[in-house]
């Protein structure tokens, strides 16, 4: 529910900001790709040779760029991060061999590793992309004929600057995780009923206005443990509480993921049915006071019975908020207590005069 939204949003943050360092990296790239040309003029180099493999990765980066725009899950970015790499260090590798000093390619390495191992969505998968970003250098070198020192040499300081990125890296993504966790520890806190793990009074009415403002189906209904109170005297306050994280367990069993379930008083519950009309809400509330009257919890194996009664109400068209069908919910949960406790009543769309119900008492029922 509150979580996952909540830890998607989070992998959306986090993704966002790794395309940004890969969008960065490969423009750098780009950057230091044009100087190096210029400075190849200036030197006086063969840009016969040297022109098209500038080109070529000028290509390869903007090809970069490209991708960090195309939309794609988590596992695409491993990916791109893996292939993009080899293919970037490959080029590198062939544009050292051509130069006679390959310390000169070094920055413009440095930054496709940054951004490889930065965009890497876990430490494993950024020790892979260091990895194929030093090996294949190294063998392309090798094969080059060039003397084992240099290449050690060049591996030893792309391995340094790609080391330190990975844990600049993991550092950040650490401190974010530990953040985030902070966060929605403290968020589900502050909409978590302690008692019976559900939503609270709170995050139910919050959810209600999130929820009326899509502008679907909408249903409210209300539950009450019938005379609670007795419980609570005959077996005392803990076997109370025992009993209410029961039925808290045995209604969210009966809600669908897509409902906000919530305790919003003392043996009251209140579950907004999203997308559902009136018929679907008397069909969970069915479900519910049966799988209610089916409880057995036996305190000192005294038998317990436990009903709940249930009002339901469907959200008017022309209704902006969820109130006004709280209000009619409530007034059929007063009407299934005066019918005899252990049952489903559905309130019209209607007002209260127009179906005849008894005054209220003040503060019955209060969700209101
Ligand atoms: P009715 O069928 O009309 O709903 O009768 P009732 O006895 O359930 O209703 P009433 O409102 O008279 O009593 C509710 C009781 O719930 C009173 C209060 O002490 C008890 N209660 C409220 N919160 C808790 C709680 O967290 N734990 C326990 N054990 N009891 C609670
Ligand atoms: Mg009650
Ligand atoms: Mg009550």
């Amino acid at each position: 529910m509150l979580s996952n939204i909540e830890y998607e949003n989070y992998i959306a943050r986090r993704r966002t900001q790794a395309l940004s360092i890969i969008r960065a990296g490969f423009l750098a790239g780009l950057l230091f790709n044009s100087l190096f040309l210029l400075f190849d003029v200036w030197s006086g180099l063969d840009l016969d040779r040297t022109m098209p493999l500038r080109g070529l990765w000028s290509g390869v980066l903007l090809t970069g760029i490209g991708l960090t725009f195309v939309p794609r899950g988590h596992d695409g970015l491993a990916w791109v991060v893996g292939i993009g790499g080899c293919v970037g260090a490959w080029m590198m590798a062939e544009i050292m061999l051509l130069d006679s000093v390959p310390a000169r390619h070094v920055p413009g390495l440095i930054t496709l590793f940054i951004a490889a191992v930065g965009m890497s969505p876990s430490v494993r998968s950024a020790g892979f992309t260091i990895a194929a970003l030093v090996l294949v250098p190294t063998v392309v070198l090798l094969s080059g004929g060039r003397p084992l020192t240099a290449v050690l040499e060049v591996d030893a300081f792309l391995g340094m600057a790609a080391i330190m990125c990975a844990l600049v890296c993991h550092l950040l993504e650490q401190s974010h995780k530990r953040a985030f966790r902070l966060e929605r520890a403290l968020e589900r806190k502050a909409t978590t009923d302690s008692l019976t793990g559900l939503a609270n009074r709170r995050y139910f009415f919050d959810r209600a206005e999130i929820e009326t403002m899509r502008r679907g189906r909408l249903s409210a209904l209300m539950m009450d443990v019938d005379h609670f109170k007795r419980i609570n005297d005959q077996f005392g306050h803990d076997v109370g509480d025992q009993v209410l994280r029961a039925v808290a367990a045995q209604l969210r069993g009966c809600a669908r993921d897509s409902d906000v379930l919530a305790r919003t008083g003392g043996e009251e519950f209140a579950l907004l049915a999203v997308g559902a009309g009136i018929a679907e809400a008397m069909e969970i509330g069915e479900r519910m006071r049966a799988a209610i009257a089916r409880l057995d919890i036996r305190p000192d194996d005294e038998a317990l019975k436990v009903t709940i009664s249930v009002g339901c109400a469907e959200m008017a068209s022309d209704e902006d908020g969820i109130d006004a069908a709280l209000k009619r919910a409530d007034q059929a949960l007063y009407q299934a207590k005066h019918g005899g406790r252990d049952r489903v009543v559905a309130a019209p769309l209607s007002e209260r005069a127009e179906i005849g119900l008894p005054p209220l008492e003040e503060g019955s029922h209060g969700l209101l």
